[in-house]
């Protein structure tokens, strides 16, 4: 298993809030992928108290476990992040409602288990085809689903910002959690909307699978988001399944 993962600011934006974490060797591949927002420095340190605090929860937990609670890892990692981020910002005039969007998983050699709250996504891409692995919560998925608009129109909605859950906002924070299985020549990809928002679904897939490795298709389609004017700064993690699954990192 390899795995990538690339962040740039955009040209647009005063600093980078998005941020990203892959586990050290030796654990498993675990990934996270987080889109902070809030003033001041607020977003940027949201996002990465949170990856760090995600990553290192869920590595020790994982480090333990036999994989049977991965989802229980999962779970809690989010939770524990969440109130890091709470009470942090809680006594804070200068931090106060800072938070986070998160996407993370972890991919065990025949599985790959993904928890997310707000916008940002998990994909899984194979030969035949993309699938979205996990669901937005946002306002205008929340419009999709009432039927008030179609997938086309929420990409343009003047909205599509608005997210209805995030990591530090509120005291406690409810995450999902969605199991799928893996094998050889599946690519997981976690992103922050900065990509998504430029790129559509069907040249995710093309644009990764096209890449010779993970640190070209991460490079790909963060070009790819940025040449097409994204105003927003754009993360990819990228995880491919090799052959050597029981290697991880390299
Ligand atoms: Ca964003």
């Amino acid at each position: 298993m390899v795995s990538y993962g690339l962040s740039e600011q955009g040209p647009y934006r005063a600093e980078n809030q998005d941020a990203f974490r892959i586990s050290p060797e030796g654990i498993g591949v675990l990934a996270v992928v987080c889109d902070g927002m809030g003033g001041a420095a607020g977003g940027r340190l949201a996002s990465d108290m949170a990856a760090e605090s995600f990553i290192s929860f869920s590595s020790i937990s994982l480090e333990l476990s036999d994989g049977s609670e991965d989802a229980d890892i999962l779970r809690l990692a989010v939770t524990a992040a969440n109130r890091k981020i709470y009470e942090f910002a809680y006594d804070s005039e200068e931090y106060a409602g800072m938070g986070t969007t998160l996407v993370g998983g972890v991919f065990r050699p025949d599985r790959a288990l993904l928890v997310n709250v707000g916008d940002s996504r998990a994909y899984r891409i194979a030969r035949d085809g993309i699938t979205r692995l996990t669901r937005d919560h946002s306002l205008v998925q929340q419009m999709v689903d009432a039927g008030e608009l179609t997938p086309e129109q929420a990409r343009r909605h003047p909205r599509r910002n608005i997210i209805t859950r995030a990591v530090g906002t509120e005291p406690f924070v409810t995450s999902d959690i969605f199991e799928v299985p893996a094998r050889e020549g599946d690519v997981f990809l976690l992103c922050s909307d900065g990509l998504t928002g430029a790129v559509e679904d069907p040249e995710l897939h093309r644009l990764t699978l096209a890449a010779p490795d993970a640190e070209s298709a991460c490079r790909a389609l963060i070009d790819t988001a940025l040449s097409r004017g994204t105003r927003d700064n754009a993360t990819a993690v990228v995880i491919i399944y090799g052959k050597e699954n029981a290697d991880n990192g390299e």
